[in-house]
């Protein structure tokens, strides 16, 4: 059974809530069988009847032989006590099993769930790049609620066939013969209950595939809505996502119509059984039928009360293997063994001493071959920046990974101080590096809040001043609610501009170490670009930063550059040094960063075709980089998916125009 490992897990955590759940089930079972024995003698003696106590079966001899020495009509008041008192302790074991059960499955959810976020929170970003957001909040959610679902169903499995076995016994005790042809009946009855069972188990199956398929669906087209509007396809997510909550209805309607059959195939198969023992009693005991009628009777009635468990066993079964898919899936979910978790270092992180040094690094993502980091060797002194160059594509992003241990090389070491960063221990490692990115996260929170991510015990006096440094105060100010505001999903209610001077203010409160940038390509205003540029100045002076540069202030100040070119280092040295040696990175200064580049290209046909180039280069480049992450089914989300073809699209169209414009220039030469 799937989740056996699981259930043993828990079984060892909480032995005393279950040994409790199901001894007062047993409980309940044994009090409901004594009672239950003693209805029809009493009710016998009530109606008139004279009944010989000492010719009753063996088993009601037992259960009346304390009452011996009484006298015969205090007997029966005493018994009648009996019945009542018998039922009323039953009815209380039964309940608090019941409540303890729900208490069970309550610690058991709370627990499955926060079991399944550490694993989240713990787990490298490799496991995300497979697996869907949507996905994981319905195993974290829909699905743990299933399985934790299944360990009550199994419970009352548990309980209910203790229950039928003390009823069994006290069949067995009144007539073995009996027993023998009824367990072949019932027997018969639960058969006719497994085809309801595999259709449950089925529609459970789709059930969790369906609602899976729903959770990414309706996260994904939230989390795209601009696309979807932009790109007009509202009435097609209706169509995509109401067709998926209709078939998962559906699967659901199909499972409670199995649930629903099975108390009536039950009452009527069971309702034959007992009236085939009737007839057989009656041949079987013909003889002696007045005799030993109060026996036959005492023996229906407690078949009579076995019947309904023998309903709410094949229904509990029912139910189990509803839910076996979810169970299935919680169980992988949260296997460990097949996770990426990054190994963890034994020392803390304290500062950075002398430098980082890039060891012949080489990388390769998980389960691709291709290398995209090639025996890279830098050394970035405390206190100076390195500055990536290269065209798109080239494995500046990559790198940058690395240093906060997103990705761990294939072959060779960075080192911080001489130390293996692997050597660190990784949540301190982390703590001591901030990074600003052109898509920095923002939390749909207040301003304050998200500044103060980073040090979440920082003071008003810490943040304002951050904020000031960022540059971000002064529109901060003039936002109503000030610091207070909140900034909507992803800070959509800031500009670009903005919300990347929120992101620099983090940094500037977290006072990291190490910085890693990576500066924004393009889509600022010339007034909002100074205020980051400003704002990203005062956050790496005099820090030890890595940034993947795009402008030329940048690059300029650096006091290193390293130009990458599809995962090779193939320069480093400073701005001065690097155009003085007139190589690749002089012409990419020539054709990339230059304003003026127009006067150049009119001039000058040997830098109009080495623009051509380069520009065709980095185009197709990009457009090489897309169209392979769909080609090598990376992207299985069909949004990002349209979202790189459109990428792709674009680089085409600007690579005809980059053609047209190389020609129509050749021509006028
Ligand atoms: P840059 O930052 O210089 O534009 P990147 O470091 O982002 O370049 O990418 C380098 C190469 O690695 C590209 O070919 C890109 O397609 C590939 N790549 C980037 N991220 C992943 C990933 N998660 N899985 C597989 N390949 C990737």
């Amino acid at each position: 059974m799937p989740f056996t490992k699981l259930i043993l897990k828990f079984a060892r955590q909480y032995p005393g809530w279950i040994i409790l759940t199901i001894f007062l089930g047993f409980i309940a079972a044994l009090f409901n069988g004594v009672s239950t024995t003693l209805i029809v003698p009493v009710i016998l003696i009530i109606l008139g009847q004279n009944i010989d106590l000492n010719n009753l079966p063996n088993i009601m001899q037992i259960i009346i032989a304390p009452l011996e020495g009484i006298p015969y009509n205090y007997k029966i008041v005493i018994m009648t006590g009996v019945i009542i008192l018998g039922i009323i302790i039953k009815n209380i074991a039964s309940y608090s099993s019941a409540l303890s059960a729900s208490y069970l499955i309550k610690i058991l959810t709370i627990d499955l769930r926060k079991l399944g976020l550490e694993l989240l929170l713990e787990v490298d970003l490799e496991f995300y790049a497979k697996t869907r957001v949507g996905d994981l909040i319905n195993r974290l959610g829909g699905e743990i609620g299933r399985a934790a679902n299944a360990i009550n169903n199994l419970i009352r499995i548990i309980i209910t066939g203790i229950t039928i076995l003390v009823f069994v016994f006290l069949l067995l005790v009144i007539s073995w013969q009996l027993t023998l042809i009824t367990s072949i009946l019932l027997s018969l009855v639960a058969l006719a209950n497994q085809y309801v069972i595999e259709k449950s188990r089925y529609f459970g199956k789709q059930l969790s595939d369906l609602s899976k398929a729903y959770s990414v669906r309706v996260l994904e087209t939230l989390n795209g809505i601009k696309l979807v509007k932009a790109t007009a396809n509202e009435e097609r997510e209706y169509q995509l996502i109401t067709g998926l909550i209709r078939d998962r209805e559906q699967a659901d309607f199909h499972s409670q119509v199995s649930f629903a059959s099975i108390g009536p195939i039950n009452e009527i198969t069971s309702i034959l059984v007992l009236i085939i023992i009737i007839f057989l009693g009656r041949s079987f005991f013909a003889s002696q039928l007045r005799a030993i009628s109060a026996l036959l009777l005492t023996y229906l009635l407690v078949l009579f009360r076995l019947l309904p468990f023998i309903s709410q066993l094949n229904n509990a079964r029912s139910q189990l293997s509803n839910t076996s898919a979810s169970m299935e899936i919680v169980d992988e979910f949260l296997q460990r063994a097949d996770k990426p978790v990054m190994k963890n270092g034994f020392f803390p992180y304290t500062s950075l001493q002398e430098g980082i040094n890039f060891q012949n690094i080489s990388f390769s993502y998980p389960n691709h071959s291709e290398l995209v980091l090639k025996n890279i060797n830098l050394y970035l002194p405390r206190g100076t920046t390195l500055a990536l160059v290269g065209a798109s594509g080239a494995g500046k992003s990559t790198l940058a990974d690395l240093l906060p241990r997103f990705y761990d090389p294939i072959a060779g070491s960075i080192l911080i101080d001489g130390k293996d960063l692997k050597e660190f221990d990784i949540k301190t490692l982390r703590r001591a590096m901030g990074i600003v990115s052109q898509d920095t996260f923002l939390f749909n929170d207040s301003i304050r809040n998200n500044i103060a991510y980073s040090r979440p015990d920082a003071t008003e006096k810490d943040i304002i001043s951050a904020a000031k440094k960022a540059n971000a105060y002064e529109f901060i100010w003039r936002l109503p609610q000030g610091l207070d505001t909140i900034i909507g999903d992803r800070g959509v209610l800031l500009s670009g501009g903005q919300r990347q001077r929120i992101a620099i203010a983090r940094a500037l409160l977290q006072d990291p170490d190490i910085l890693i940038l990576d500066e924004a390509t393009s889509a600022l205003d010339t007034v909002s670009e100074r205020l980051v540029q400003t704002a990203i100045d005062n956050l790496s002076q005099n820090r030890t930063t890595l940034v993947i540069a795009h402008r030329l202030s940048t690059v300029q100040k650096a006091h290193q550059i390293a130009v990458l070119d599809r995962g090779n280092i193939i320069e480093v040295g400073s701005h001065e040094e690097l155009l003085k040696k007139g190589g690749y990175y002089s012409h990419l200064y020539g054709m990339q960063f230059i304003d003026t580049d127009q006067e150049l290209l009119e001039t000058d046909p040997h830098q109009i075709a080495m623009r051509t180039s380069y520009e065709l280069r980095t185009r197709l480049n990009g457009m090489i980089g897309f169209l392979g992450l769909i080609a090598d089914g990376i992207v299985d989300n069909p949004e990002e998916q349209k979202e790189l073809i459109q990428e792709s699209y674009k680089s085409a169209v600007n690579l005809l125009r980059t053609l047209e414009f190389y020609e129509h220039n050749m021509k006028d030469d």
